[in-house]
């Protein structure tokens, strides 16, 4: 780890005594997009309509606004359906939506989601350059986990993201999104920081950061997992 990653991640993760220079950050890769409007280039709400058909982030988003295909919806506010760069090059997945994201329409909003904030900016990324998105896109009541019927409800729209997106590395964010996505039941910490492969696109599995707020003294395993993601879009970049 260089002098200026150590100041830059120390900082961001609240040690606030730390004088260091801002992080250099990259140009966005893309115009940063809403929850719903993700991608917009059709604009027209399609209620109804099949969310695999659609054309684009936004439509997909539209027609999945009164989705009823699991018990989810009952206790939602509103579906969370993904926030980011329509063409990021790298893509975060969640468990599903808590209260805050509940709220305000967006993933990653709340306490988690400002530590997933500053993981970003630990490794020159702003939210604008990367896309987010749950397993589950309701929230799921009292914060529990997804039940299976309903993360593979939502799961086939999940793909369809990842596939419009087409980035070049996911991180997935904790054991819910890594046992979904990659198939695994084995706990995390047996293959955090590794390198795997689902539907042929390139898997990094890390903590989640909600995780990380319980148990800070994960951030150091979290921060060596960043620095892959960092060095493979570094690579691909170069490619
Ligand atoms: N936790 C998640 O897994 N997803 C969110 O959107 C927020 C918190």
């Amino acid at each position: 780890m260089s002098r200026r990653d150590l100041l830059a991640y120390l900082r961001d993760y609240g040690w606030r005594d730390v004088a260091a220079e801002p992080p250099a950050r990259r140009p966005a890769a893309a115009p940063a997009a809403s929850s719903m409007s993700a991608g917009a280039t059709t604009g027209a709400p399609a209620a109804g309509a099949d969310p695999l058909a659609a054309a684009d982030l936004a439509a997909m988003g539209a027609a999945l606004r009164d989705c009823r295909r699991c018990r989810l919806c009952q206790g939602r506010t509103q579906v969370v359906f993904g926030v980011g760069a329509p063409r990021a090059r790298v893509m975060f997945v969640g468990e599903g939506p808590g209260a805050d994201e509940d709220r305000l329409g967006e993933p990653f909003v709340g306490r988690a989601g400002g530590l997933l904030n500053s993981m970003l900016r630990a490794i020159d990324l702003a939210r604008e350059d990367v896309y987010i998105a749950n397993v589950v896109k309701c929230r799921p009541p009292g914060n529990r986990d997804p039940e299976p019927d309903e993360a593979a409800a939502c799961l086939p729209f999940l793909w369809r993201q990842i596939e419009m997106i087409d980035p070049v590395v996911i991180v997935t964010l904790g054991r819910i999104a890594a046992s979904h996505l990659i198939g695994t039941t084995a706990p995390i910490s047996s293959y955090r920081g590794r390198w795997m492969k689902a539907r042929g696109r390139a898997v990094l599995p890390t903590f989640h950061p909600a995780y990380l707020l319980r148990s800070p003294s994960a951030k150091a395993q979290a921060w060596s997992d960043l620095k892959l993601v960092r060095r493979a879009l570094a690579a691909a970049a170069a490619s």
